[in-house]
């Protein structure tokens, strides 16, 4: 059966700052994944806290919401068969030391806070986190 998804991805602040947003784009589109939506922005405190919002209860949130507006970011929307699980199989495990070999997170992250990249967990995340990010007409399916 088919299932074709798009998900929300992000190269966080830190993978950025690293100079590695080409090598995590070129590792998306050798997965055969699609990239629909690109865009480059800086975060207000308010936008990160809105973002994660299903977080706030979390003893990390303040500083996760910090973390996410010290530089620039990029998101996309990612789409393909089955996408939502392919993209979190390149970012690896949330805590980069438990990631498996050659995932983004092994490969570029810092901490568990600092782990270089963002993926949708469910058809409803990407469903709200999309929207929050790109308009329709910002979308480019092909
Ligand atoms: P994921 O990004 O893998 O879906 P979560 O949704 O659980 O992980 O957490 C969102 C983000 O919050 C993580 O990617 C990471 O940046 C940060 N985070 C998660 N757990 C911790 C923690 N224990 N300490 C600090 N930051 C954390
Ligand atoms: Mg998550």
């Amino acid at each position: 059966m088919s299932t074709i998804q798009r998900s929300l991805a992000i190269i966080k602040p830190d993978a950025v700052a690293k100079g590695v947003m080409g090598q995590i784009i070129t590792r998306i589109e050798q997965a055969g994944l699609k990239i629909l939506a690109v865009r480059l922005i800086h975060m207000a405190h308010d936008e990160a806290a809105g973002f994660y919002a299903v977080h706030r209860e979390r003893a990390f949130f303040a500083s996760l919401c910090t973390f996410m507006t010290q530089g620039p970011c990029l998101t996309m929307v990612l789409e393909g068969e089955n996408a939502i699980q392919r993209w979190r199989d390149l970012m690896g495990a949330t805590d980069f030391r438990k990631a498996a070999p050659k995932t983004i997170r092994a490969d570029f992250a810092s901490s568990i806070e600092a782990n270089a990249v963002h993926g949708s967990d469910s058809p409803e995340s990407a469903a709200i986190e999309i929207p929050y990010f790109f308009s329709a007409l910002e979308i480019h399916p092909r």
